[in-house]
């Protein structure tokens, strides 16, 4: 963490929660868990939670444990857990030895699933899911017992380690608490907590034909670990009379609390791992580390630094309520931070040749240019010119409208470190369109001024034809068309047919043939940029991280963005 990171910048009412429990010693230390499902790759909104389940860890002095909520074998996978790893210590967090799994707790689980049986407080019911679904009730009418649910202590504990020792098919049985048919709360209407899955784990192989339900396992691990403050997203709000019910019925070694805060969503953004995981399976992007994707893996390869997203979350804070973020507040937090820190480059992503007539055959030079406008610590560098250049083709206009200041027709502009230009001429193909500029240089404005002190309207960036170094750029825009994806029934009718763009006539200034992957940098007056994981020494491929400024009242006006 950086110094414009102190933990004052983010007050919210758990870290006041904290700080109270703290104060009156209703807890020894803090001690929090970021608990993922290994079903898919962490997105922008695992973010918020592990930055605030790490940050108090780090704020309070306490720690953060990492456990893998790892019960549902047949949706979770070891790539997946790699990638959790991975993404959690790129954001920034550690979490030492505390790297923990629900899978470690099965036996202890399975121990108190017999106690609560012992005590009668839970049954093996025969039902089918559909039965059981038809006898829960709804949010007005009570539901209806199971014909089981008074089976004796001795059969149930039978069935259940037959349940355990596999002799039943997936679903043939299941185990609930016995807590109450006609509660208002549905979560409290005997919930299941064992279901039989003949299926293989990642960690514990063939041992187990039964699994926890993600109710069952989850409380009584925070237990075992010792967590204070377990925090979850709102939509766990009902299941928090649950979570209690299992604490205050089991001998766990310590009791934990619940707490709630809303759930990140984002304009344009789809933060559901089932949908991200369809649009992977369905070939929409090109995996789940596609720079489109809000994953933390995609947002990496698009060149976001951790910063910036650590910078993004504290700036949507933590509440209670829900709402969604527009997602012009994450752009203007990735721009602010590459703003300080992504060196100067100059990329024309359109190419227009430029011939300066007067500029000798054969000469190049080099030309100094500042590395950082704000920062002359980083330095300078210098820049190939010669008599043949590119610039980008919408900086010329052969007939321009009134306040166009760039190129046209005998307007003079600034090459930037470079010299003044006057265009003095056009060279059209067959079909009639402008291939080349004709122009001349005033060799007094070296370094960009006219020793005169006339002025121009417009600085525009550049490369040498012959040194520049040709690359492919990809811009991305939003992978789905409205601001609240799936809104009108079938989320995938939503999706934007022109998330992304391939420019391949790119040109780049030499010294960018050397940026090392992922490194941001700024291509002066287009955005930031970073060399794409793909990207090699003979076929460099950029990905345009964000533009630089925000763009989107212009898309929502049904521009081009
Ligand atoms: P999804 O709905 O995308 O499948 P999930 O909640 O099922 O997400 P988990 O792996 O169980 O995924 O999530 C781990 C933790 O991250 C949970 O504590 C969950 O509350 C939190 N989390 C998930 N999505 C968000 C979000 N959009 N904003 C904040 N926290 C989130
Ligand atoms: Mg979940």
């Amino acid at each position: 963490m950086t110094a414009g990171e102190a933990p004052e910048a983010g007050r919210d009412f758990i870290r006041d929660i904290v700080e109270s429990d703290l104060g009156a010693k209703r807890v020894a230390g803090v001690v929090t868990r970021f608990p993922p499902e290994p079903n898919g790759y962490l997105h922008i909104g695992h973010a918020k939670s592990i930055c605030l389940n790490f940050g108090l860890a780090q704020e309070f002095a306490g720690r953060c444990h990492l456990r893998f909520d790892d019960t549902n074998p047949t949706k979770e996978e070891q790539e997946y857990i790699d990638a959790i790893e991975r993404d959690v210590r790129w954001l920034g967090f550690d979490w030492g030895a505390h790297l923990y799994h629900a899978s470690d707790y099965f036996e202890q689980l399975y121990a108190w699933a017999e106690h609560l049986i012992r005590a009668g407080k839970a049954y093996v019911d025969d039902l089918s899911a559909e039965e059981m679904r038809a006898m829960r009730g709804t949010l007005t009418e009570p539901g209806r017992d199971s014909p089981w649910r008074t089976r004796g202590v001795e059969e149930n504990l039978d069935l259940f380690r037959r349940m355990r020792a596999g002799e039943f098919p997936n679903g043939a049985r299941v185990l609930r608490a016995k807590i109450d048919m006609s509660a208002g709360n549905i979560n409290l209407r005997d919930p299941v907590l064992y279901r039989i899955l003949h299926a293989r784990h990642p960690r514990t192989g063939d041992a187990w034909s039964i699994y926890p339900t993600y109710d069952f396992a989850h409380g009584q691990s925070d237990a075992i670990e010792g967590i204070t403050h377990s925090i979850c997203t709102l939509e766990f709000e009902d299941h928090r009379p649950l979570y209690d019910w299992f604490l205050e019925n089991l001998p766990v070694p310590s009791h934990p609390h619940q707490y709630e805060f809303a759930r990140l969503n984002i304009t344009y953004t789809v933060l559901s791992k089932r949908v991200l995981t369809e649009l992977v399976r369905q070939a929409h992007v090109s995996g789940w580390d596609d720079p489109r994707m809000p994953t933390i893996a995609g947002l990496r390869r698009r060149g976001v630094p951790a910063a910036a997203i650590r910078d993004f979350v504290r700036r949507v804070g933590v509440a209670r309520a829900n709402s969604t973020v527009d997602i012009a507040m994450f752009e203007s937090a990735v721009r602010d931070e590459l703003n300080l820190t992504a060196p100067r480059r100059m990329g024309v992503l359109r190419p227009l040749k430029l011939v300066i007539e007067n500029y000798p055959e054969g000469k190049s030079e080099l030309l100094e240019a500042a590395n950082h406008p704000d920062d002359s610590a980083a330095g300078t560098r210098r820049v190939p010119f010669g008599r043949e250049l590119y610039v980008e083709r919408d900086d010329f206009m052969e007939n321009p409208p009134k306040k166009f200041y760039r190129l046209s027709p005998g307007r003079e502009v600034r090459l930037r470190y470079a010299y003044f230009v006057t265009c003095r001429g056009v060279v059209k193909n067959a079909a009639g369109e402008v291939v080349e500029l004709r122009c001349s240089y005033d060799p007094a404005s070296r370094g960009g001024n006219a020793p005169d002190g006339r002025k121009v309207q417009a600085t525009l960036h550049w490369v040498s034809a012959a040194q520049s170094v040709p690359a492919e750029v990809r811009l991305y825009n939003p992978l789905f068309s409205r601001p609240d994806p799936g809104a009108g029934g079938d989320i995938m009718a939503d999706l934007a047919p022109n998330s992304l763009e391939r420019l391949s006539d790119v040109r780049l200034e030499p010294s960018l043939a050397e940026a090392a992957t992922g490194a941001a940098v700024q291509f002066e007056r287009q955005g930031y940029f970073c060399a794409d994981i793909a990207s090699r020494p003979d076929r460099l491929v950029f990905n345009r991280t964000v533009g630089l400024r925000d763009s989107w009242a212009k898309a929502q006006a049904g521009g081009k963005g």
